[in-house]
């Protein structure tokens, strides 16, 4: 199995695409009162900033960063790419993120061997080609025998760099290693464990399985003894992007009362979230079917920069997908569903207090393959850009940039782009016609 994992995936495209920005601190995220980091840059990194850190805490450590909105659409676009050299590699490939994906080789055509030379030589293949096809990305990637060590394995080959566990060698490497570096260790069952003296992943692999299961329960204890033994037998599911969720209402009359239809919402949105939560999954697209009293039917999706299994964000969602149809004649039928599941929890980054603009990424019409009966979904309308910090602008006679910094009825734009050199720095008024917002 091959683990690739772009280096600090939404920094690294911001410094791609912003010249001025290439070997300085950057965070992405960090942007309003309540932000979170979302992906700092290595040289943000070494101030302690950190992926989940609130944003009032980043500026502390490194007030110097560059403090940006996300830009969802060159993000898409960027991991696009990503997945379709993966994709030339084998057929057999999860993706788990925007930046992440499993690749099973033993499907791959180019992989004639399982030796060391020549998978070294497909991983760096691999790698150039990422960085040639992003113009510039520079991904890590773990190969092993198992998901679990292809990630172990890319985990310790960052940043840019690659590692090939070879197979016998697993139970030795985890070792030393912390038991969080095992899926399911999180803070609160490594505190379980430390307190009965257990630390190290080698401490797993010798104690009782008994004695574990009176600490863990014995579900958790024998998962956990059994990775600390690099035994993981989960395949790569190439079809795991397609699955999805849902739970729908018809109801016996027209439904028109706002209220009604937002509580209905809200209880579907519970019992889809539960859903995940008892398959252990985490949704990416969150997705909310209409059929109208003329029995006209509607869906609208929208992807979340990240997975969530919680159903305030389901229902907030759904909501506001639904704030955007015209139920005024009533509505017959009311669904609610996610898609895009993954078993990885990144934390829901996006949603903790960015300013709204920034929240809501993306809106596109969702593609139901056993929706025959409905009529094509239209696209949604995009919510305004606004004048973001890292925002793609274009000027009339100054060409393409992005916004540097905004207030008071005023906007400062540096003029660069992924092509140029570092470019310089002019400020507009808001309402200046010749410059305009580039939704990405
Ligand atoms: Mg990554």
């Amino acid at each position: 199995v091959l683990h690739l994992d772009l280096d600090a995936f939404f920094a690294s495209v911001e410094q791609r695409d912003k010249p001025s920005l290439r070997g300085k601190p950057v965070v992405v995220g960090g942007v309003g009162q309540r932000g979170v980091v979302a992906t700092a840059s290595y040289e943000a990194r070494v101030f302690g900033v950190r992926s989940a850190m609130p944003a009032h805490e980043a500026r502390r450590r490194c007030p110097n960063a560059a403090f940006l909105a996300g830009r969802f659409g060159a993000y898409r676009e960027a991991s696009a790419l990503v997945m379709a050299r993966l994709r030339a590699l084998s057929p057999l490939v999860e993706p788990l993120s925007l930046d992440e994906a499993f690749v099973d080789l033993r499907a791959a055509e180019s992989v004639t061997a399982f030796d060391a030379v020549t998978l070294q030589q497909v991983v760096d293949d691999l790698r150039a080609a990422v960085t040639a096809a992003t113009g510039g990305l520079t991904a890590s990637v773990g190969v092993a025998t198992s998901k679990f060590m292809a990630k172990v394995a890319s985990e310790l080959a960052k940043p840019d760099g690659s590692r090939i566990v070879a197979a016998g060698s697993e139970v030795g490497l985890l070792r030393p290693m912390k038991v969080g570096v095992i899926p399911g260790v999180g803070p609160v069952t490594a505190d379980k464990l430390h307190r009965v003296g257990i630390h190290r992943v080698g401490d797993l692999q010798t104690v009782p399985l008994d004695e574990l299961a009176q600490v863990l329960g014995r579900n958790h204890a024998v998962a956990l003894v059994e990775l600390a033994h690099a035994r993981d037998d989960r395949p790569v599911e190439p079809e795991r992007e397609a699955k999805s969720i849902s739970v729908e209402d018809t109801f016996e009359r027209d439904l028109v009362n706002l209220d009604e239809l937002a509580s209905i919402l809200r209880r579907d949105a519970r019992q889809v979230a539960g859903r995940l939560a008892a398959a252990g999954l985490f949704a990416r697209t969150v997705t909310l079917k209409v059929r109208r009293h003329d029995f006209s039917t509607l869906t609208r999706s929208r992807t979340l920069l990240s997975a969530t299994d919680r159903a305030e964000v389901i229902s907030a969602v759904a909501a506001s997908l639904l704030d955007a149809v015209d139920v005024t004649e009533g509505v017959r039928l009311l669904g609610v569903g996610v898609a895009g599941l993954t078993d990885v929890l990144q934390e829901d980054l996006f949603s903790a207090g960015l300013p709204s603009d920034v929240e809501e990424l993306e809106a596109e019409p969702a593609v139901d393959p056993r929706a025959g009966d409905e009529i094509a979904a239209e696209p949604e309308p995009r919510r305004r850009p606004s004048w973001v910090p890292g925002a793609d602008v274009q000027h009339e006679r100054h060409g393409a940039g992005w916004v540097w910094g905004a207030g008071v009825g005023r906007v400062t734009v540096r003029f660069e782009t992924r092509a140029s050199g570092p470019g310089p720095v002019r400020t507009f008024s808001l309402d200046d016609p010749e410059l305009r917002l580039v939704s990405g």
